[in-house]
């Protein structure tokens, strides 16, 4: 229903809410506070101490005294007292309390005390008359997430109707029998007290039943698109073999302990009847690859097939590359399957696949689509998983039976995240660098020192070096972003880089003009490439070993590390430098932080202290829908219950049809909207 019928919202106040994407009644009533202000806290004045916000019943005991030490500023001061002492209210522009209150009025204020020698003042508090009437003043008040030209009191009192008229109509999602089991509040309970609370623990058991309501949901709809196959234990069980021990020994490098170890752990999946779940973090040049390469000679000595997905051309076609030349001795046949082959080779691969006569597959998404099929896909692997979705990563699963699964990324995410991505996933760590590696010099400065930046970066030119310049990031705009990087490039390349070959790459080129282009940088045909973030993952040009990103503010620390990673990969002294466009305490304190640490898990750890969550780990970006109420990094507890009880539910109801989960599938639905709906709910 439409939160126009609710009293007090009347058309303009109703556009304010869409803002908060409050479109509904039920919208609103599960648009929890942000935080919480308690103000149940009464004190006697005695007992007052600086600094703390307390809740007072008290007496006005003299007149008002009003001063004006500026033309701006007006103060009005009014004594009060109770019981155990006297104390003062103080406003700073607000004279019209003067109208309010009368010597002798009884009021409740909320306030924080301020303590001058003797005196205690209340600055600008709130106040009620008579013993207040439980609204503002010793009540939990909830804090809301407003927008412009909507006050917290307003939306109080909106919801406040909106609870009084609607929270009876509201749907009861969660089955009686899982209620009672788990001890769960009715719904209309918890709506009343997520909002206003009766006392602590109120909300507490408010909030616990929503977030398990929250994150059953998600786990029902991540189970049913995943056509659960984390619950599918069974899996291939590949045979024990020592010749991959001398493919490593064949290798150009000696293994770090670090991979050696997570080769052990993949090793002792894979011959295992269980499938292979892991998940493989490793920083940026950590030397993942390698250890994918391994696992899947193991599959084909055990006569199977594997896939590696990535998310760009580029990286599919180096990975292609480096990986067939490291299978060359062997009977092992790789191929590349992109968008942009021809027709006829497409076909090709595609009928070799089908017959077996392709043993390694590598490639972009274009793995995924519907007439790709596999003779015996036995492992499947994606490179950097946080470019993929959990959809792309089921189709990619499913061109199997039960393969094992091998996820790689440079970027770690949260325990609680992971399991919800993964279900009972196992993670191994790659803590190492291979030996040798010159740590990247990492610079942060300001725009004035651009010039000064350029001439460096000439003087590298100019001793044979190459030189990544990043364009700023214009939010979540493609156009814009190309717009910044092809102004930049004009600019450049007659100006400043004129003695020298400038090249320009962006995500709105089409691939094979991306790749002529990468393989221009390779060649050295180019010198300076400027370039939007598509270089983000994965390509290895070692000669380059100059990195310039502008804007660096406008980065997510993670990501600037991973851009930085593009550099410092051969035998040079590698710099990094950031721009910084901002004056801010806050960035400039996060371009500190890439300047002293190399490591992609401190750097991503710091990401979350300074920016929080919600930013860093967008569950959109996962593909997964936007939580209102969980917290991933708090709630795991609810989270691990809600995994369970959702195989329950679906062992008892797997396509949720019972008339008792009717309400839970609609749910699932709107959670996730067309996604699932195309997928399998039909
Ligand atoms: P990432 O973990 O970022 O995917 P890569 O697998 O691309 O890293 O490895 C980065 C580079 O390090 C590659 O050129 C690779 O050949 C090299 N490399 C990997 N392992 C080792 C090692 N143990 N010793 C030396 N070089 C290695
Ligand atoms: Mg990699």
């Amino acid at each position: 229903m439409s939160i126009q019928y609710i009293k007090g919202v009347g058309p303009k106040r109703a556009s304010k809410l869409k803002k908060l994407n409050i479109n509904t009644i039920e919208d609103l009533l599960y648009f929890v506070p942000r935080e919480y202000e308690d103000r149940t806290n009464f004190k006697y004045i005695a007992q007052c101490k600086e600094g703390e916000k307390v809740s007072l019943r008290v007496k006005i005991c003299g007149y008002p005294t009003t001063l004006k030490p500026r033309k701006n500023l007006s103060i009005v001061k009014i004594p009060v007292r109770d019981e155990t002492g006297m104390a003062f209210l103080v406003w700073f522009n607000q004279d019209y309390v003067l109208k309010q209150l009368s010597l002798g009025d009884s009021i409740v204020v909320y306030g924080k005390i301020n303590r001058f020698g003797n005196e205690i003042q209340i600055t600008n508090p709130v106040f009620e008359k008579g013993k207040g009437n439980r609204n503002r003043i010793g009540t939990i008040m909830p804090i809301y997430s407003l927008t412009k030209g909507l006050s917290n009191n307003e939306m109080i009192r909106i919801m406040h109707n909106a609870i009084k008229e609607y929270s009876n109509k509201l749907p009861e999602v969660l089955p009686d029998y899982l209620r009672t089991e788990l001890n769960l509040m009715p719904i209309k309970e918890a709506i009343k007290n997520i909002h206003f609370p009766m006392d602590k623990n109120s909300y507490l058991k408010a909030r616990r039943r929503l977030v398990f309501e929250e994150l059953l949901t998600l786990q029902l709809g991540l189970f049913l698109i995943k056509n659960r196959s984390n619950d599918i234990n069974r899996g291939i069980q590949f045979s024990p073999s020592d010749e991959v021990y001398r493919f490593i020994d064949k290798l150009p490098f000696k293994l770090t302990s670090a991979q050696k170890r997570v080769f052990k752990e993949i090793e002792k999946d894979m011959e295992d009847n269980k499938q292979m779940n892991r998940l493989i973090q490793g920083d940026v040049g950590s030397g993942k690859t390698i250890v994918a390469v391994l696992a899947m000679f193991k599959a084909y000595k055990s006569g199977y097939q594997s896939v590696l997905m990535v998310p760009t051309e580029i990286l599919a076609q180096q990975h292609y590359e480096s990986i067939s030349n490291l299978f060359s001795e062997y009977d092992i046949n790789c191929e590349l399957l992109i968008g942009s082959l021809s027709s006829k080779k497409k076909e090709q691969v595609l009928e070799d696949l089908k017959n077996g006569n392709i043993h390694v597959l590598i490639g972009t998404h274009a793995i995924i689509q519907e007439h790709v099929e596999f003779n015996n896909l036995g492992l499947a692997i994606t490179d950097e998983q946080h470019r993929f979705g959990v959809k792309q990563r089921a189709i990619l699963n499913q061109k199997g039976n039960s393969p094992d699964i091998l996820v790689m990324t440079a970027t770690p995410i949260p325990r609680t995240l992971a399991l919800i991505l993964y279900g009972d996933l196992d993670i191994s760590i790659i803590d190492e660098m291979p030996p040798g590696r010159k740590p990247i010099e990492t610079y942060a400065v300001g725009t004035s020192m651009i010039e000064r930046v350029n001439k460096f970066v000439k003087k590298q030119l100019l001793e044979g070096r190459q030189a990544y310049i990043v364009c700023p990031l214009i939010e979540e705009s493609d156009t814009l972003n190309v717009k910044a990087a092809e102004e930049l490039y004009m600019s450049f390349k007659d100006t400043i880089y004129k003695d020298f070959n400038v090249g320009l790459l962006h995500g709105k080129m089409q691939s094979q003009e991306k790749d002529n282009i990468m393989e221009q940088f390779k060649n050295k045909k180019i010198d300076v490439l400027i370039s939007t973030t598509v270089i983000e993952v994965g390509v290895d040009v070692p000669n380059a070993n100059i990195m310039v990103i502008y804007n660096a503010e406008r980065f997510g620390l993670a990501q600037l590390h991973q851009l930085r990673g593009r550099v410092g990969r051969g035998k040079y002294q590698s710099y990094c430098i950031l721009i910084n466009g901002s004056n801010s305490r806050i960035s400039r304190e996060r371009m500190r932080i890439l300047q002293r640490s190399n490591d992609g898990f401190y750097i991503s750890e710091k990401d979350l202290e300074l920016r929080g969550p919600g930013e860093f780990f967008g569950t959109k970006q996962h593909g997964l829908p936007d939580l209102k109420i969980a917290n991933l990094f708090t709630d795991i507890d609810i989270l691990k219950l809600a995994q369970q009880k959702a195989k329950e539910i679906l062992d008892r109801d797997y396509l949720l049809i019972d008339e008792e989960h009717f309400l839970l599938r609609q749910k699932i639905i709107n959670m996730f909207g067309d996604r699932l709906e195309n997928l399998i709910l039909n």
